[in-house]
């Protein structure tokens, strides 16, 4: 499998490279160049493959020869390590959950993926020793610090906003050690990023340190986002027709990736892009026109996005055409009133507690489902509501109980390396 660049200014590359470098030279998102097709049976036999093995079989044409089998399959078995169950939250919903990774989050998958695949080029001098550098508003930074702790060959530096992640997620991102160094920086998540950009522009420390991105730009971790909806059809109902599946979007990574499985010939129907108040892709269905914006802080704020890196590779998928999107992909905005009021409706009636961003996607699947009465459809639950207490706490009434893999990081010493909004201080640190 080749991968071409979405701007057509850079040289074809395989899987290998792609992961190494991220982004094409020419700026571009990657793209693969063919788009495999399930063999027919696939959903049939879904459902006696194990999560490894149906891993395995997804993303062996995508990696082609760049890993050896039995080095994949491992990899594979070690990124889908525990559970994705679909749940049923009340008729005609069901929830995906995706949160019982080691850091309760969905990027879990694709972090862990990456990371070893990474980890696989480095151990064997395929690529100079790699540091992943990466700004986080709070999940992506944990999930790539436990994603990549203890891999050789990488080291990984984090920048977060000091003072604006949850406990929880700073817990996640400062505490591991070993490989993993957590800059804590006196200002907001867009200086992060700003930092961030601004390092790997600059040639002169390029020389000296080979830096990569871990966001859902990279193929490695983009790509086995598909799983998901592989597990999810192992669970569906054998003789239901396909799910109408609600997606909460930011990058727009995931449902992308889901996007794919379906092109590639899963059984998935109709696709809702699940959105809060920042709203680029539903105004791009509705007008036609797509316009970034600046993100708007919500209560689903991993959501909070305004320019979508993704939204390119789905304009790719559907040939760059409006109507032929818009048959399969709708999209729809939730405002925060109407997330919190989900939440505690859906708790009251069912028992069921969603978080922010998986109470977006119930509401946005409710009122396709009210012009669509007949369809059944799942949620894609991104976050364990235990990361969000301000919203869901008083709803509840009480105290979400943590979780295990989280209850084990309390009491841990947190280490951080302090730094200022200057991009001199960033450099002089990755200077060594
Ligand atoms: C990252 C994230 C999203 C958005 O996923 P994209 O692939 O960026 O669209 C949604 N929910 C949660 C909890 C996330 O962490």
């Amino acid at each position: 499998m080749k991968y071409y660049s979405l701007r057509h200014q850079s040289p074809l590359v395989d899987f290998r490279q792609a992961t190494i470098t991220g982004q094409a030279p020419d700026g571009g998102l990657y793209f693969p160049e063919a788009i495999p097709k399930f063999l027919p049976g696939f959903r049939r036999e879904l459902r006696g493959l194990s999560k490894a093995i149906v891993a395995f079989n997804v993303m062996r044409p995508y990696v082609g020869t760049t890993i050896e089998e039995a080095d994949l399959l491992r990899i594979c078995a070690e990124a889908v390590d525990f559970e994705f169950p679909l749940v049923s939250v009340e008729t005609g919903v069901s929830s995906l959950e995706l949160f019982h990774g080691p850091t309760l989050a969905f990027k879990d998958v694709g972090a862990r993926f990456m990371s070893r695949c990474l980890g696989y080029f480095a151990q064997r001098g395929d690529t100079p020793p790699v540091t992943v550098l990466v700004a986080t508003s709070g999940d992506t930074g944990g999930a790539v610090a436990s994603g990549f702790l203890g891999v050789p060959g990488v080291e990984v530096v984090i920048l977060y906003p000091a003072g604006k992640v949850s406990p929880v997620q700073e817990q996640q991102l400062t505490t591991l050690g070993q490989n993993i160094t957590a800059l804590e920086v006196s200002g907001t998540f867009d200086d992060c990023q700003a930092l961030v950009k601004q390092a790997f522009l600059d040639e002169e420390l390029a020389q000296q340190r080979f830096l990569t991105s871990a966001n859902s730009i990279n193929v490695a971790r983009w790509l086995p986002q598909q799983l998901y909806y592989c597990f999810a059809m192992q669970q569906w109902p054998e003789e239901a027709a396909p799910p109408v599946v609600s997606v909460p979007s930011g990058n727009f990574g995931n449902i992308c990736a889901g996007l794919l499985a379906r092109t590639s010939g899963l059984p998935l129907g109709h696709f809702i892009a699940a959105c809060n108040a920042n709203e680029p892709v539903p105004a791009y269905l509705r007008t036609g026109t797509f316009t970034p914006r600046a993100a708007i802080p919500t209560f689903s704020n991993a959501m909070d996005v305004g320019n979508p890196s993704n939204f390119v590779r789905i304009l790719e998928l559907f040939d760059n055409d409006l109507a032929k999107m818009r048959a399969a992909l709708s999209a729809d905005t939730v405002s925060d009133a109407d997330t919190v009021a989900a939440i505690r409706q859906v708790w009251e009636q069912d028992g069921y507690l969603l978080d922010p961003h998986g109470a977006v996607a119930y509401t946005a699947l409710r009122r396709y489902q009210a012009q669509h009465p007949e369809m059944a459809g799942m949620i894609l639950a991104t976050a364990h509501p235990v990361k969000f207490p301000g919203v869901v706490e008083p709803i509840l009434g009480r105290a979400i109980e943590l979780p295990a893999v989280v209850q084990a990081l309390q009491g841990r010493a947190k280490r951080t390396v302090p730094m200022s909004v200057d991009y001199e201080a960033l450099r002089a640190f990755l200077w060594r």
